[in-house]
């Protein structure tokens, strides 16, 4: 058996380390800051609960993480009480939070001189690809490191692209965020506008996601969002965290996002009204 740890039992987190738990090879131990979540997924799932992250990353050869920003990634990796205190050498951190580049290629030299690996392997695909067990994920890091942990992050995955050195993970995932953000902005001025118009929104999402309208939000979104319905998926201040990011990382290389500029703004005044933990396609709650 491999011994192989999960940090932070979330939105995405808990179902991921379901699906790692059902590998045949794993021995899984898990660890959440909140330990009430931890005690839940325990009583559905096959693991054994540690109270630290050093308990919970001793002897693993993989150790996975899905948390929340650059700090907090620093805090279970680095910090004085994270992962890397206690692992293994040569074992493998695979990184699935969604934070800065320079971030994670610090992290990763931090690794390197304490003979360790680090991936930075943030994933696309929501709450519902994570419950499916079909996220992508674009992954940056030493390759063999990725050949080692791949059949692992197979559990949870249909795709997985190494894309290069540390960094070039979340560089990809920025790619991601800024695509989604002006399309979850379009989606919620076409409902908001289908519902001024007075059309059945049921039959208009029915006619147009079988043409170029298409998109994976429209197709899993569409209903919720014109429904009023924001209490579940990809939480309206984390998206600001991303394209915080996505801004940052623009303001070095000098590409223009005045879309993205424009959507971060209305994503503010949404978190400002109370709406930071609900879904994105609360977006539209500024319009109606
Ligand atoms: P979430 O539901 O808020 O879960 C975050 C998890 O990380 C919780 O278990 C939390 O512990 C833990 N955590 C955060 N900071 C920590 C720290 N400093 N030390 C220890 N544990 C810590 O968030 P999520 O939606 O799963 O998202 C997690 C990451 O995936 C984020 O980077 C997000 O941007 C990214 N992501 C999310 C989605 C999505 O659709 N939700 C999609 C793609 C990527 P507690 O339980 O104690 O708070």
């Amino acid at each position: 058996m491999v011994k192989a740890a999960w940090i932070g039992l979330g939105v995405m987190g808990h179902p991921m380390a379901m699906y790692l738990s059902r590998h045949p090879d794993i021995e899984l131990t898990i660890y959440n800051r909140t330990t009430e979540k931890a005690a839940n997924w325990c009583r559905e799932h096959d693991g054994i609960i540690a109270r630290t992250i050093e308990d919970a990353a001793k002897g693993a050869a993989f150790v996975f993480s899905c948390v929340g920003n650059d700090e907090d990634l620093k805090e279970v990796t680095t910090g004085p009480e994270g992962a890397f205190k206690t692992m293994p050498q040569e074992a493998v951190f695979i990184d699935h939070s969604t934070i800065s580049a320079s971030a994670a290629r610090e992290v990763a030299d931090i690794a390197r001189t304490q003979n360790l690996y680090f991936l930075d392997a943030p994933v696309t695909g929501g709450q519902k690809g994570a419950e499916a067990g079909t996220l992508s994920i674009m992954v940056g890091g030493e390759a063999t490191a990725l050949q080692t942990a791949q059949p692992l992050i197979e559990t949870y995955s249909s795709a997985i692209q190494h894309m290069g050195p540390p960094g070039s993970g979340q560089l990809t995932k920025m790619v991601n965020q800024i695509a989604i953000s002006g399309l979850v902005q379009g989606l919620a001025e076409a409902i908001n506008f289908a519902k001024a118009a007075n059309l059945d929104v049921e039959k208009v999402l029915s006619v147009t996601t079988k043409g170029a309208a298409r998109s994976w939000q429209m197709e899993n979104s569409g209903k919720s969002m014109a429904e009023g319905h924001f209490d579940f998926g990809f939480a309206v201040d984390w998206m600001r965290k991303d394209l915080g990011i996505c801004l940052d990382e623009a303001g070095r290389n000098g590409a223009d996002l005045p879309v993205t500029t424009q959507v971060k703004s209305f994503l503010d005044e949404v978190s400002q009204k109370g709406s930071g933990r609900k879904d994105i396609t609360s977006l539209i709650t500024r319009l109606t």
